[in-house]
């Protein structure tokens, strides 16, 4: 089997194997740009790796060293020659792009013997030691584990030594002599010399990056971004060019279009005399790409050209990083672009307008989730104008964040985890902040450009971030943030960031919702004339139907009623019709609250007015009802003319001892018949009194939880009995569907049964994975940590519909369904229904709609689309 490619057989389809880094190099390649020579080791060869216990097996090696025979031949380089010394960089890539979770090793190659003679020869001492000492800085984190610490404190003794702060003033004897410390402090750390072999130095440095696939950073950001394990990192290794061997060097990355506004203009930065990692690691502030068409006017030229070649051949933005060696420009990496809501949008219809792609392949570019950051608040702007600015940094992933501060990654998910709503304050972030990163409302750095690691995770997390904030001086010993105006802030005070600004307010502001116009618009309706599955939300009040409306649903899929019965001005009625055992006294309570839900109902339909308003009937653990303080009995005690102790013991009578699978669904109305008819009668009378206003009321009236078909036909003559009673007392007649939720393993079982029943299914997917798992849904999140940690488990089954057992019970019930009721309507309302993977599988079984939060709509909406037009690919 090949675990190697050189760049020259791969091409920009082979992520799978190549990763997107080694996929989009050989691209590259192929398409005649610079870049340096070099080869990868395929994903498959990391995953033997792992299955041959974490060791390279000798095949492996010996395909890397043929193709590393090739590249020196290539390249007129040896590696360990002491004349023309071939050096290497060993990065990481996998098929999702990880930015910065996975390790690089640079400068590979170098050893005492090669330093040395290539030093004298070359002359270029200074540029020669500070390679080295890099790689061994490197190699001790990457590959040993050795932290960087133990190298930094080196470097700052020998700054303060010589009463120098930058790096820059360093000379070559510097370099040597810290070469000379560094690989001591390598050996009283390890045992063992630093190793000499350039063989040796390479494989290590590849089995290292294999094994930071599964570091615990790179765990993490997988299961925030759905990234399968089984998938692994490639390694590429490259012949090493040097942005840091004089001013007429340098190193940047840019992209293709602005990647925060989508604005079609290069945008980017770049350092001068520095190496690759020094630009994103934000520890100088580079400059603005544009300038370098007056530093160096043919390199600019050259990589404007390179920029709109890359970006036609992909059909997207790009995210480029380049190279200039002595004068000669280098690509050493090109991907589609990362970018923020605001700009996927624009880019995609601007794609559309400039001719350059179809909408069907627009609509394939958006990630349905980002949809979420438009939908972030922004500052009102009344309350903006009353601020003033302390600071100003760059407006590196928008949105609006007012938050507490805290200067750790950790200070801020621990104070997340007290409800605190924190904004994590850094010199700059690297990605063992990552937990921190995504807890945070927002992330203001002092240091870094737009592409630093704060700049880039922030954007794909959608969290606000103003990084490279310099005026501010951040104290992290004793956690304080001065602003230019001396005012000293402490940890716990307020901030509030504008990410689409960069301004920094030293106060709380504000926020409001968002406003959705413009592109958004533009790309939804695109995305409407595709799809085919219909999108409904679950709302429960008019203002949630209204903000669902605004979001583009065509109905609403799940009005949960035991929502409007927790009320405060509702419960005491509840209580009193569960505990009296007086009928009487029971129907009085329920009368109380008929005139509420009539008018709850009214204004449901009126806003949908001819849409569908699936009402689902009480559904809630009865005990989640009862009184719990003294005064609370001691009322309903009064009011039910009862004592507090009889009160107390029907209260414990009551109790469950696993409320989940107790009496709730329509287990309540079999026991309390008078709950259904009460409800059919609110439903039926409020849409009887909005059709008189000229409104079209469409009720669907939803029974939960039923488990056998007897259950449903209990419940529905009581549905069909009363709302008859209603239209003759009234002499209207109005339209209504009876239909049932499938959320038992039973009720899909027993479809085909259960469908002859009912005008629609809505699948509850929350209970039916659930009750399929076995995994209690208020308590499966304390065990499923463990899951996760344990590689059992990649993701929440709660969240992201598990397809195979879940799925397959959906698959089934509605095939089922069919086979009676060929016109049975279709629907999902568990929280899948705004997952984009799960939408795309609703889709492929034949439901007609999902429903979901009504902020979740248009990434459903979006979902839907994709899934149908991968369907015709
Ligand atoms: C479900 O079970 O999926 C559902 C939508 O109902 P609830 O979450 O209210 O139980
Ligand atoms: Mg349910």
């Amino acid at each position: 089997m090949k675990f190697v490619y050189s760049f020259k057989e791969g091409n920009k389809d082979m992520k799978d194997l190549l990763g997107g880094k080694g996929a989009n190099l050989a691209e590259m390649v192929n398409i005649g740009l610079p870049v340096p020579s070099g080869f990868t080791v395929t994903t498959e060869g990391c995953n033997k790796y792992y299955a041959d216990n974490e060791v390279i097996s000798d095949d492996v090696i010996n395909q890397i060293f043929e193709k590393l025979n090739e590249l020196e031949q290539l390249s007129g380089k040896r590696m360990g020659d002491s004349d023309n010394p071939l050096l290497l960089s060993v990065r990481s890539g996998s098929r999702a792009s990880m930015p910065g979770m996975m390790d690089t090793i640079l400068n590979l190659g170098l050893s005492d013997k090669t330093a040395e003679e290539f030093a004298n020869r070359h002359g270029d001492k200074r540029f020669i030691y500070d390679s080295y000492r890099r790689f061994i800085q490197m190699f001790s984190d990457v590959v040993k584990g050795y932290p960087k610490q133990h190298f930094e404190k080196i470097i700052s003794e020998l700054k303060k030594e010589k009463g120098i702060t930058d790096d820059l003033d360093l000379t070559a004897d510097d370099m040597y002599d810290l070469t000379r410390k560094f690989k001591d402090v390598y050996f009283s750390l390890d045992g063992e010399e630093f190793p000499q072999d350039p063989k040796v130095q390479l494989i290590e440095s590849i089995t290292a990056v294999f094994r930071s696939w599964n570091n615990e950073r790179a765990i993490i950001y997988r299961r925030m971004n759905d990234i399968p394990n089984s998938w692994g990192t490639a390694v590429n290794i490259q012949e090493m060019v040097y942005g840091n061997s004089g001013n007429n060097s340098g190193t940047g990355v840019a992209f293709t279009r602005n990647p925060a506004t989508g604005e079609n203009k290069l945008y980017g930065e770049y350092l001068i005399n520095a190496q690759g990692e020094d630009v994103v690691a934000g520890i100088r502030t580079p400059q603005s790409i544009d300038t370098l068409a007056n530093i160096m006017p043919e390199v600019y030229e050259e990589f404007s050209k390179y920029s709109r070649k890359l970006e036609n051949h992909y059909k997207d933005m790009q995210d480029m990083e380049f190279t200039i060696e002595n004068g000669k420009l280098f690509m050493l990496q090109t991907r589609n672009g990362k970018r923020t809501a605001h700009a996927a949008l624009k880019i995609a219809v601007d794609l559309i307008d400039e001719g350059l792609i179809t909408e069907e392949e627009a609509l394939l570019k958006v990630e349905p989730n980002q949809l979420d950051q438009l939908l972030h608040p922004n500052f009102d702007l009344e309350a903006l104008k009353n601020a003033t600015a302390i600071a100003r940094g760059l407006a590196a992933s928008p949105g609006a964040a007012t938050g507490q501060i805290y200067f750790t990654a950790e200070d801020v998910t621990e104070a997340s985890k007290k409800g605190i709503v924190a904004i994590l304050v850094r010199e700059d972030t690297s990605p063992e902040d990552i937990q921190g990163m995504n807890d945070a409302i927002g992330i203001l750095t002092s240091r870094g450009g737009m592409t630093s690691h704060a700049a880039v995770v922030a954007r794909g997390m959608g969290r606000c971030c103003v990084s490279g904030c310099d005026s501010l001086k951040i104290d992290l010993n004793n956690k304080t943030l001065t602003a230019k105006n001396g005012k000293v802030f402490n940890e716990g005070d307020y901030l509030s960031l504008d990410g689409s600004t960069g301004n920094v307010y030293g106060e709380k502001i504000k926020t409001k919702e968002p406003e959705i116009s413009g592109d958004f618009e533009k790309f939804m309706a695109i995305a409407d004339k595709f799809r085919t599955l219909g999108v409904r939300a679950n709302a429960d009040t008019v203002r949630e139907a209204k903000q669902a409306l605004a979001y583009g649903v065509e109905g609403i899929g799940l009005c949960r009623t035991e929502h409007m019965f927790f009320e405060e001005n509702r419960v005491f009625s509840v209580r009193k019709m569960i505990i009296t055992d007086d009928e009487e006294v029971r129907n009085e309570a329920i009368n109380e609250i008929l005139p509420m839900q009539r008018q709850d109902f009214e204004g449901l339909f009126e806003v949908m007015d001819r849409k569908s308003v699936t009402i689902r009937y009480l559904d809630p653990p009865l005990h989640e009802f009862l009184p719990h303080t003294g005064k609370e009995i001691n009322d309903l005690a009064k009011a039910l003319n009862m004592t507090d102790s009889e009160v107390k013991s029907r209260i414990e009578g009551l109790k469950e001892v696993n409320p989940m699978m107790g009496h709730r669904g329509c287990r309540i109305a079999i026991t309390y018949p008078e709950i259904a008819v009460m409800q059919t009668r609110a439903i039926i009378e409020a849409a009887i009194n909005v059709s008189k206003k000229g409104i079209k009321p469409v009720p669907e009236i939803m029974i939960p939880l039923i488990s056998d078909l007897s259950e449903l036909k209990y419940i529905k003559k009581i549905v069909v009995d009363t709302a008859k009673e209603v239209m003759k007392e009234t002499g209207v007649n109005v339209d209504y569907h009876i239909g049932t939720m499938v959320e038992t393993p039973r009720a899909a079982l027993l479809a085909d049964e259960v469908a002859k029943e009912a005008d629609f299914f809505s699948f509850g997917t929350n209970d039916l994975t659930q009750m399929t798992y076995g995994f209690s849904r208020d308590d499966a999140s304390k065990f499923l940590t463990d899951y996760y940690d344990k590689s059992i488990f990649e993701r929440d089954p709660f969240a992201k519909l598990d397809q195979e057992g879940v799925g397959h019970l959906v698959e089934m019930a509605v095939k089922k369904g069919k086979s009676t009721n060929p016109n049975i309507h279709l629907g999902i309302c568990g929280e899948h229904g705004g997952e984009p993977s799960s939408v795309e599988f609703f889709h492929k079984v034949g439901l007609d709609y999902v429903s979901c939060s009504p902020f979740r709509v248009p990434i459903a909406r979006l979902a839907a689309a994709q899934a149908k037009i991968k369907e015709q690919l």
